[in-house]
């Protein structure tokens, strides 16, 4: 016990070609924005997307942030987002000068809740300050209903945006995350399923968008001399960043393979079992195993489940706490049913890493099989 290491939530899986393409942008100078690898991740990312242009960015948070400026969104407007997601989907609204939304999920699949978005349409139009926009988010890498929420969009005539952080290689109805909705960001951070170190990047159709996107994130330089046409951002992904991220697209596959080996490990280690419950399966959605969660029937009892984990040198965490309960969003407006509220504390991480050795899968199946817990109520 005392040889083997902690096993870690998160890891990166570094065990391709990302040395040598790094290696490549020292030997030949292309360390910063400019170079060959991230227009060669772009054209990759966009392939994987379904959509024709894809757009590198610093991170997923700064995509979030440039996809706004692209549509314009700003100073008074409103914008949806789910009221349980990481903070940076409702933080980018709010550097935007907008203000958020916050939307309830759905108790069957943890994202946005269409029915309560319709209301939150409602409401907003009532007060006299429409809705321009949504932020749907793929929780765990699992995407939202996106048929249903594009319809909702189109009636309002409302532009939907798609959080697909951590979604990549995840698919709705065999139509991949990431290009669901009318622009889509994707994540490249250490914990997520492909990582650059950092790194993020805006998909979408809209060439208008795009080019704007694309523009803004080079401080909207209007030609070679210090000239501008806008106010801009320097938010464009370095060649570095973006050499880890082609290495790590050549292995997407079995990247994924081995996360999903996972998941199924740890689901079938719960089947059966009334006080933990796995992540959702919703019929439309193909997951890529990001983000293995367990759903306990109380915040003590999850609490519980994560120093019995710890104890046994396994890494675990309590996932996100609902935004519309914590001090830094009180003030903005929000549509909530409790949905948000019920998962908040009660949802613990466990290792997902495709670094995972079997040994390792077999320690937490065990840990979970260890551990008893009160009986999950809905
Ligand atoms: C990780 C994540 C982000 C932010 O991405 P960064 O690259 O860390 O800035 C945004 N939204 C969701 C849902 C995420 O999981």
């Amino acid at each position: 016990m005392s040889s083997e290491r902690v096993i870690p939530l998160a890891e990166p899986d570094l065990r391709g070609n990302e040395e040598a393409y790094l290696r490549e942008c020292i030997r030949t100078g292309w360390v910063s924005s400019a170079g060959p690898f991230v227009g060669r991740m772009e054209a990759r990312i966009a392939g994987l997307c379904g959509r024709a242009h894809a757009i590198a960015t610093a991170s997923g948070t700064t995509a979030l942030q440039l996809v706004l400026a692209a549509l314009g969104i700003g100073a008074g407007q409103r914008v949806a987002v789910p009221d349980w997601t990481f903070a940076a989907t409702a933080n980018a609204v709010i550097h935007a000068g907008a203000v958020p939304v916050l939307v309830d999920v759905h108790r069957d699949h943890w994202s946005l809740d269409a029915d309560r978005l319709a209301e939150a349409f409602d409401d907003a139009e009532r007060c006299g300050q429409p809705i321009a926009t949504v932020i749907a988010v793929d929780p765990l890498g699992l995407p939202a209903d996106f048929d249903v929420l594009v319809e909702v969009c189109r009636r309002r005539g409302a532009v939907l945006i798609e959080d697909a952080a951590g979604a990549l290689g995840s698919f709705y109805k065999g139509r991949p995350a990431g290009g669901l909705a009318d622009a889509g960001i994707l994540s490249f951070n250490g914990n997520k399923i492909v990582t650059g170190g950092g790194g993020g990047a805006i998909v979408t159709d809209r060439e208008v968008w795009a080019h704007r996107a694309r523009h803004l994130s080079m401080q909207a330089r209007a030609d070679e001399r210090y000239a501008y046409d806008a106010v801009g951002f320097n938010y464009r992904l370095t060649n570095l960043n973006a050499a880890v991220v082609v290495a790590q697209l050549e292995r997407l596959g079995t990247m994924l393979a081995a996360r999903r080996a996972i998941a199924q490990a740890y689901t079938a280690v719960l089947s059966g079992r009334d006080d933990l419950a796995p992540p959702p399966a919703p019929p439309w959605a193909e997951w890529n195993g990001w983000m293995y969660v367990v759903r306990a029937a109380s915040v003590e009892a999850a609490a519980d489940l994560v120093a019995h984990l710890r104890r046994q040198g396994i890494s675990a965490r309590p996932f996100w706490l609902a935004l519309s309960s914590q001090a830094a969003y009180a003030q903005f407006p929000r549509k909530i049913a409790g949905a948000s509220a019920w998962l908040s504390g009660r949802v613990v991480s466990l290792p997902c890493a495709s670094t995972l050795s079997e040994s390792e899968v077999a320690r937490v199946v065990a840990g979970l099989a260890s551990w008893r817990g009160p009986a999950l109520q809905r």
